[in-house]
């Protein structure tokens, strides 16, 4: 079957390499001048930032899509544990190190907050894993079908219950539910509308903890890159998607810049809002926001308590959050300052503020704004804005209401993330099937 991918993010990179392996003749089709999307590295003046993920939780997705499409990850690159997920330090001065792996290692850390919080943080992370194991099953590892799914991942998808709700009635103390509900308040993300079930990425991040690339987690975009052309994929980058073509419900290609391209089935890795085609069918969705990105080039070392962790979220009024994923030159050090709303000063001095003083040592600097990433990367790498339990019923993918069309990419899948786009696309290389 001739098969056409729009967007090659690590969704669409994950997509077209699993569909190759199958037997598919895949084209993979970018705007951009290189593939990865938000995987990526920015290079400048002699310092290079990850431009998005710099670690990643569930190692065993990128594991097995490796091991399904050619050489095992290990051959091509090493994944290294990180040793504190995220640091927390709190408006009130405290501070929490999350570290992942060990259940008896997060309740001290939690104990260290107050007594009886890490009872409180492990009894709820307990009750995760079976709405984990349930889930992952019958949503996450194949494409959904509730007359197949056990009744229990049928009414948990099914639930109005949201993650501000549990929060409430799991935690005493707010500063738990600030750690709980991180990934999803960065991501741009209303408590209120996301579905409880999610509260399951604190027990894998406590289960399987997060992963890295020494010198950037961006590297992994380039070893995918090489690994479609192993699997002769056809690459075409600098190649805009203007629409999906359609004959009445049926998928017959795509138009690009540089003309049509005719294929048996589409996937549709990016932003479907973009496509006229498609948004009747994305009408009662909208897009997650961005946010604003500062990558600083400084000399001398990060503080040891931001340097071990692989993310640090300092909170307050603009929460800011720190990742290092990246290269510098000898005796420098690369920091990436993420925040969403206007700052009312400027990030070195707020960071400064915050407890870490880098002011005179800021060599270089590069700032990116909301609508800077949305042009790089032709729409949100962060996926559907989550409103609620019907977000997962009116967003498209794997499979969507027209014949041939399929979704993977954050857009497509329970939220942004590594694991979850790359899960994407092994449901979607199952939903096409083999040639
Ligand atoms: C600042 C930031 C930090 C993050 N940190 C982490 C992290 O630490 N860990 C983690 O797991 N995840 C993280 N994420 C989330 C993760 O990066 C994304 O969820 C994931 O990379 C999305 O992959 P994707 O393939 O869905 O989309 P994208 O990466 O957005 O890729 C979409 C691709 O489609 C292309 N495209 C767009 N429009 C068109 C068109 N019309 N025609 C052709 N091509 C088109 C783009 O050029 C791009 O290459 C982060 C995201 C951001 C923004």
């Amino acid at each position: 079957m001739q098969v056409v991918v729009v967007g090659g993010g690590f969704g669409g990179m994950a997509s077209a390499a699993r569909l190759a392996k199958l037997g598919h003749a895949v084209t993979l089709l970018d705007r951009a001048p290189a593939l990865g999307g938000a995987l990526g590295q920015l290079s400048h003046e002699g310092f290079t930032f990850d431009t998005g993920p710099s670690t990643t939780l569930l190692p065993a997705v990128v594991r097995d899509l490796f091991r399904k499409s050619g050489r095992p990850l290990e051959r091509e690159i090493d994944l290294v544990p990180v040793e504190v997920i995220r640091e927390h330090r709190f408006a009130d001065g405290t501070s929490l190190s999350l570290t992942g792996g060990s259940r008896a290692a997060q309740k001290q850390a939690f104990e260290g907050l107050g007594a009886g919080l890490g009872q409180q943080w492990v009894d709820h992370v307990d009750g995760l894993g079976e709405v984990w194991e349930r889930l992952r099953k019958d949503y996450l590892e194949r494409p959904w079908d509730p007359g197949l799914a056990h009744r229990d991942a049928v009414a948990l998808l099914r639930s109005r219950a949201t993650l501000a709700r549990t929060f409430r009635r799991a935690f005493g103390d707010q500063r738990l539910a600030l750690v709980a509900g991180h990934p999803f308040l960065a991501d741009g993300h209303d408590l209120a509308k996301v579905p409880a079930w999610l509260g399951t990425v604190s027990y894998v991040e406590q289960k399987f903890g997060a992963w890295t690339v020494e010198g950037g987690l961006g590297a992994l975009g380039e070893v995918m890159t090489k690994r479609l052309a192993t699997r002769k994929v056809d690459v075409r980058t600098a190649t805009g998607v203007r629409d999906v073509l359609l004959s009445g419900k049926r998928v017959r290609g795509v138009r690009t810049d540089a003309g049509d391209v005719e294929a048996d089935a589409v996937v549709c890795a990016t932003d479907p809002h973009h496509f006229p085609a498609l948004r009747p069918y994305v009408r009662r969705t909208t897009s997650t926001s961005l946010p604003t990105l500062v990558h600083l080039g400084v000399s001398g070392d990060l503080p040891e308590w931001v340097a071990v962790a692989g993310e640090t979220v300092l909170h307050g009024d603009p929460t800011l959050v720190l990742r290092h994923g990246g290269a510098a030159p000898e005796g420098h050090s690369v920091l990436t300052v993420q925040h969403r709303g206007r700052a009312s000063v400027d990030v070195v001095d707020l960071l400064a503020e915050r407890g870490v003083d880098l002011r005179g040592r800021v060599v270089t600097r590069v700032e990116r704004s909301p609508a800077d990433l949305a042009e790089a990367w032709g729409g949100s790498p962060l996926g559907t804005q989550w409103r609620g339990r019907d977000t997962v019923r009116r967003r498209l993918g794997p499979t969507t209401p027209v014949a041939g069309l399929y979704a993977a990419g954050a857009h497509a899948t329970p939220g942004a993330g590594l694991p979850f786009t790359g899960l994407s696309g092994a449901l979607v290389a199952q939903a096409v099937g083999p040639a």
